[in-house]
C-alpha cells in the first residue's frame, strides 16, 4: 500500500475477493431468472501486492540472499524453499493451495497460458482496490489519498440489495479502506484499524481492540494483519453478515522496508488467517457449504531482484495479478488454462456467487469470470 518513496513508508493492506458468476454471459445478455443461489454467502480477502511469482511458485531463490547457500541457511530458507514450485507453493500456502486450488479454481498462473491483470494503469494500492471493488478502473482515482471512492463499490451495491441490508461488513489494515468503501455515503461499517472494531459488543472484541493497541505501530495507517482478521472473525461469529470483506497488508509492507523473509512470513500467516475464517464459516450452520471465497491481490510487484519490493506507475510489471475462487457452487476447476481477466472482474464476481447481477444494475462494470457458478 505504501506508495510514498522513501524508506518507511506507509503501507495499504488489501485483501480481494471475488466471487463467481454465470459462465460468462456476453455484454447485455443476461438468463431469464436466475438460478436460485446455492450460495447465500461470500468472504472476500484481498492480499495486498502479493505477487504471482510467490503465489503460483512460492519463494523465489535469488531473494532470500547470499546467505541461503550456506550450510545452515537462514530460517526462511528453512521453512519455505523446497526443490519444486508445486512443494514451495504449498510450503508458503498449505490452505490455498491444499484446499481452495483444489476444490475451486485459480487464475492467472502464466505456466497455464492465464494472465491476469489489473487495467487502471497505475499498479498501486487505491486504484487496485477500487477497481476491484467497483468493477471499472477509474482514472479519477490516482492516488492513495483519503478521498472517497467516486464511484459505489459491489459491497455498497449488494448493502441495498432485499435481503443484504445491514449485513455487509468490512474489515481492512489500511486507513484509507473507508475512504475506498466511502463508509460515509454507504453506510457500511468498516473496521480499519484503529481500533479493529469499531462498536465493540462483546468481551473478545474489546479484548481484540485492546489486543492492537499494544502492538507495535510499524507503519503509519497501515495496523498488523492479525487483529483484522480476529475481528473479522468474531464479526462473522456474532454479527452474521452475508458479505464480508477483509483486506490484509502485510505483504505489501514487509516487501516495502524490504525483508523477503518476513513477507513470505506474512503469506504465510495470511493463508492462516484465510483459513480460520473459513473454518468458523465452516462451524456455523448457516454458513457451512453455503459461503463462498474470494481470494485476490490489488497489484503485484516489480519481477527482478531490484524491483520485487516496489510497485506503481515505474513497475509495469506490477500489473499483473491473480484470483482464486472457492465455493460450493464453484466447479473444481483448479488451475485456469488458456485465459485471460481482470481484476476489474472481482466485483461482479462477489455479486454472481451470490445470485446477483451487478453488471444488469452498472453496466460497465466488467463481467463476472466465466465459469464459477455451476450452470449458468
Ligand atoms: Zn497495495
Amino acid at each position: 500500500m505504501r506508495f510514498v518513496s522513501g524508506m518507511l513508508l506507509t503501507v495499504v493492506l488489501a485483501v480481494t475477493l471475488v466471487a463467481a458468476g454465470p459462465a460468462a454471459s456476453p455484454p447485455g445478455h443476461q438468463a431469464a431468472a436466475p438460478a436460485p443461489a446455492a450460495v447465500a454467502n461470500v468472504i472476500v480477502v484481498t492480499l495486498d501486492g502479493l505477487r504471482w511469482q510467490e503465489f503460483f511458485g512460492g519463494a523465489e531463490r535469488a531473494l532470500f540472499g547470499k546467505d541461503a547457500d550456506k550450510d545452515d541457511p537462514p530460517t526462511a530458507v528453512k521453512r519455505f524453499w523446497r526443490g519444486t514450485a508445486d512443494a514451495r507453493r504449498a510450503a508458503l500456502m498449505p490452505f490455498m493451495w491444499d484446499v481452495v486450488a483444489r476444490n475451486g479454481q485459480v487464475f492467472g498462473d502464466p505456466s497455464r497460458n492465464s494472465l491476469c491483470h489489473v487495467t487502471n494503469g497505475l499498479w498501486f494500492s487505491y486504484p487496485g482496490y477500487a477497481e476491484m471493488l467497483s468493477g471499472v478502473a477509474d482514472p479519477r482515482v490516482d492516488s492513495n489519498n483519503k478521498v472517497n471512492n467516486p464511484n459505489v463499490t459491489v459491497l455498497e451495491w449488494l448493502n441495498g440489495r432485499p435481503g443484504f441490508q445491514g449485513r455487509v461488513a468490512a474489515f481492512g489494515a489500511w486507513d484509507v479502506l473507508p475512504f475506498i468503501l466511502a463508509a460515509e455515503r454507504s453506510g457500511l461499517p468498516v473496521g480499519d484499524g484503529y481500533p479493529p472494531v469499531p462498536n465493540p459488543k462483546t468481551d473478545r472484541e474489546r479484548a481484540i481492540n485492546d489486543m492492537a493497541d499494544d502492538l507495535p505501530p510499524i507503519w503509519e495507517g497501515a495496523p498488523l494483519d492479525a487483529p483484522i482478521m480476529h475481528a473479522a472473525i468474531e464479526c462473522l461469529r456474532t454479527r452474521r453478515p452475508r458479505v464480508l470483506y477483509v483486506l490484509l497488508g502485510e505483504t505489501d509492507e514487509w516487501a516495502h522496508e524490504p525483508r523477503y523473509d518476513l513477507y513470505l512470513d506474512a503469506a504465510y500467516r495470511s493463508d492462516r488467517l484465510i483459513r480460520r475464517l473459513w473454518e468458523m464459516a465452516q462451524s456455523m450452520p448457516d454458513y457451512k457449504g453455503r459461503t463462498a471465497l474470494v481470494v485476490a491481490v490489488d497489484h503485484g510487484r516489480g519481477a527482478t531482484a531490484s524491483d520485487w519490493t516496489d510497485h506503481g506507475r515505474k513497475v509495469p510489471a506490477a500489473e499483473r495479478t491473480w484470483i482464486a475462487v472457492m465455493g460450493p457452487g464453484t466447479p473444481p476447476l483448479g488451475l485456469r488454462e488458456n485465459t485471460t481477466v481482470t481484476t476489474a472482474q472481482v466485483a461482479a464476481t462477489i455479486a454472481a456467487l451470490v445470485g446477483e447481477d451487478y453488471r444488469r444494475a452498472v453496466p460497465a462494470v466488467a463481467p463476472a469470470l466465466a465459469g464459477i457458478v455451476s450452470g449458468r
